[in-house]
């Protein structure tokens, strides 16, 4: 071996090279917002099959997104080449889950052919059990039930283990039965829900300890970015992956935390069988999911799971300007719980712009001026990729929407309302699941009387009773009935034409091609049928979209492998290759980084968000804040930050005060933007004073009196009582937001 580095090494900072280096033994990287993290994750990949410590296949890498997956592939792509075609387990948690558990799914009661649902049929599927116990579905909303449910799967809890008051807290006390008789349901439908793609595989690990001896053997480096957003199942799983009970003493301790500066040529150490090769990286201060169940615990006690493990903290920034980084760093001091770190950036041009606060009369106002903002970027040749809008909660983003389709500004939404969501798309997938996999009575039921067959609900029960009579799928049933005597002439006949169009579409599954089997079903079913005579406004897109769909077939192999793509792919793939600005909410926004980046709507009770407010303790505002801190990092150039004074919520005016975070950024990175033509009089002799009268909770606003000048629509400050129903509204999308980006597979 020469002295000289191979091409990927150079350009990478003594720190991030010796977390590159350091392949053998736990390591952790723990370093703030555009430290380079991902970069060394990459490149560290990229090294083990340089230098043939491993081949593609055994390496387990975990990403926090689809899009994070795709985009690590493609730079792992840029420094190796053709190797990283071979890399079958990158992914997400669920991805990879997914993949584990078809190879295993008989360990856990199900058939490799299992189908994954998603939320809507697993409300459905809880609904039915919720009335089948004869509780009062209204009382005990099947949405809530399934909500507690995916709380136990995050914490890996199956139903024999969650704790009695738990199983007391829901349905009078039968929380754990109905948890059971979900999951046997489940298993019955041969389905599993996203939290089981990770339970699943653990319990199949724990059990079967020649499986998970298997799995040890075949990983021989195991990767995690976005540590700090791992919850409690995740974190078992990648324990029991990653721990391995003959390797313990044989880790070389002492080398733990590696001051800046320190050599990094003492890091390769020789290949053990029983090394626990596992790298993660994270940053405490980025963890914004802890609502979801994350546990930032995780990332600190990495070095008690992995005894010797090396710690290597990154300080250099190589994202933003010094003025967006200052901003950031000193708004999250603010916030008492965290490690602490330094930042620092060499990039401190006297050009660069300070972080820019702007005032918007409502949120109209506000779309239309973030508008002009992005032509007048555009018409200095600033491309719109480079740019986001990235919003604390998913109401805001229609106005942005409207705003940029009447300019005609190219747009996409990441994470957000996708074209597999709509109706359309999954009645046609409902079809497709059934003949892929005739035990799918969820995706039965949905279609079964679309496009109308003369099937009412009580028919519909009686297909659903004399299945769970005779233990076998619906479809079956329905095949029974048709050839019976029990059932009135004419649904009857309708069922017997079900069960003859199932049958025949299965059977063409192994001779036709799959896209062509995917128009036949839509024809013969009638489905296509059913929106060419619908006169609503809406059935021609829906014509187009079921055209789409088929066209989006082509590129996969079998019915099978699209299925199984559309359960997974929860990221929106919006024309990836536009000229578009991003809209997205700060959730899906973690790891991301754009030239310019906007960040409407920061004030009281939006955000940080009312929930957080009347948590009332710290732990929940502290977590808007790092949800704050990740918005601010995103920027590498230019940051915008909007609050408007007025909201229209339900159709009522509420006048709004800044957000508090507004405060607490430096002045001396920030400036105020001049008013603009359509906003009247701007208060701005306000700056770091206080506006007489208006009841700020939290004390004096030095943004008070920018931009309320005019005077606010309601100058007497109520109650929030908007913001309380603003909650329900965006607490739900949030969630729904949430669960999306972290069931992303
Ligand atoms: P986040 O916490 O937001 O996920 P991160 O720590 O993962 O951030 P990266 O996304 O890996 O940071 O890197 C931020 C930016 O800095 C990227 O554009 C990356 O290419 C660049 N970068 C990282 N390290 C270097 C380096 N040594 N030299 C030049 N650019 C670098
Ligand atoms: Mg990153």
């Amino acid at each position: 071996g020469g002295n000289r580095a191979p091409d990927y090494l150079a350009g990478l900072n003594p720190e991030q090279r010796l977390a590159v280096e350091t392949t053998e033994g736990p390591v952790l990287v723990l370093a703030g917002a555009g430290t380079g993290k991902t970069r060394v994750l990459t490149t560290r990949i990229a090294h083990i099959l340089a230098t043939g410590r491993a081949y593609p296949s055994q390496i387990l890498a975990v990403t926090f997104t689809n899009k994070a997956a795709r985009e690590m592939k493609h730079r792992i792509g840029v420094l190796v080449g053709e190797a990283v075609e071979g890399m079958p387990w990158l992914g997400t948690f669920h991805s990879i889950g997914v993949k584990l558990l078809r190879r295993h799914a008989e360990l856990a009661g199900l058939r490799s052919d299992f189908t994954i649902l998603d939320t809507d049929d697993v409300i459905r599927l809880i609904k039915q059990l919720i009335q089948a116990e004869g509780l009062d579905d209204k009382r005990w909303p099947a949405r809530q039930f399934a909500q507690i449910i995916d709380g136990w799967k995050n914490k890996g809890l199956g139903p024999s283990e969650i704790p009695e008051g738990d199983a007391r807290a829901f349905a009078n006390g039968k929380g754990r039965e109905l948890y059971k008789a979900y999951q046997d349901r489940l298993t019955t439908l041969n389905a599993c829900d996203f939290g089981d793609l990770l339970c699943h595989p653990i319990r199949i690990f724990r059990a079967h300890p020649d499986v998970l001896k298997e799995y040890h053997r075949k990983f021989k480096y195991i990767l995690v970015d976005e540590y700090q957003d791992t919850n409690t199942a995740q974190y078992m799983w990648l324990r029991l992956l990653a721990q391995r009970p003959e390797a313990r003493g044989h880790v070389p301790a002492g080398q733990t935390a590696v001051a800046e500066g320190q050599s990094p040529q003492a890091a390769v150490r020789p290949v053990s069988e029983n090394q626990v090769n596992i790298c993660c990286v994270g940053d405490d201060d980025q963890s914004i999911y802890g609502w979801r169940g994350a546990e930032v615990d995780n990332i600190l006690r990495f070095d008690k799971d992995f005894p010797g493990a090396t710690v290597i903290r990154l300080e250099r920034n190589y994202r933003s300007t010094a003025h967006i980084l200052g901003a950031a760093s000193h708004l999250i001091a603010h916030n008492e719980g965290r490690l602490g770190k330094t930042l620092f950036t060499e990039k401190a041009d006297p050009d660069d712009a300070k972080v820019m606060v702007h005032a918007a009369w409502d949120s109209e106002e506000e779309a239309r001026a973030v508008g002009e903002e992005i032509e007048a970027l555009q018409s200095r040749r600033h491309n719109l990729n480079d740019m986001a809008i990235l919003v604390r909660a998913s109401f805001q983003m229609r106005e942005f929407e409207d705003r940029f389709v009447t300019l005609g500004l190219n747009y996409r939404v990441i994470g957000g309302p996708r074209f597999y969501e709509r109706q359309e798309i999954r009645d046609a997938m409902a079809y497709f699941r059934v003949v892929a996999q005739g035990a799918d009575d969820l995706a039965f039921e949905r279609i079964v009387n679309v496009p109308k067959r003369g099937l009412g609900e009580a028919a519909i029960r009686q297909v659903h009773d004399t299945a769970r009579a005779m233990r076998v799928p619906m479809l079956e049933a329905a095949g029974k009935l048709a050839e019976s005597d029990e059932m009135k002439p004419k649904p009857r006949a309708a069922l017997r034409e079900v069960a003859a169009n199932f049958a025949r579409w299965q059977g063409l599954i192994d001779t036709t091609p799959h896209t062509e089997l995917a128009e036949i079903i839509l024809e013969e079913s009638g489905y296509t049928e059913m929106w060419k005579n619908d006169k609503s406004a809406d059935a021609p897109t829906r014509l187009e979209n079921l055209k789409e769909l088929i066209r989006s077939m082509e590129e996969y192999e079998s019915l099978r492998g699209f299925l199984e793509h559309v359960a997974l792919v929860m990221d929106a793939e919006q024309n990836e290759n536009l000229d578009a600005v991003s809209i997205m909410t700060l959730h899906s926004a973690k790891g991301l980084e754009f030239d310019t980046v906007f960040l409407p709507g920061w004030e009281e009770g939006l955000f940080p968000h009312q929930r957080a407010l009347d948590e009332g303790g710290r732990s929940g505002l502290e977590e808007e804040r790092r949800l704050a801190y990740v918005g601010l990092t995103r920027a590498k150039k230019n940051l915008h930050l909007w609050f408007t004074s007025n909201r229209r919520i339900h159709g009522l005016w509420q006048s709004t005060i800044p957000s508090r975070f507004l405060d607490e950024l430096p002045e001396a990175h920030v400036e105020v933007a001049e008013a603009g033509s359509s906003y009247g009089g701007y208060g701005m002799g306000g700056f770091g004073e206080r506006q007489a009268g208006r009841q700020n909770p939290y004390g004096a606003s030095r943004f008070d009196n920018v931009g309320s000048g005019a005077g606010s629509f309601s100058n007497t400050y109520a109650t929030p009582g908007w913001q309380r129903a603003q909650q329900n509204r965006t607490e739900a999308t949030d969630r729904n937001w949430g669960s999306r980006s972290g069931h992303s597979v």
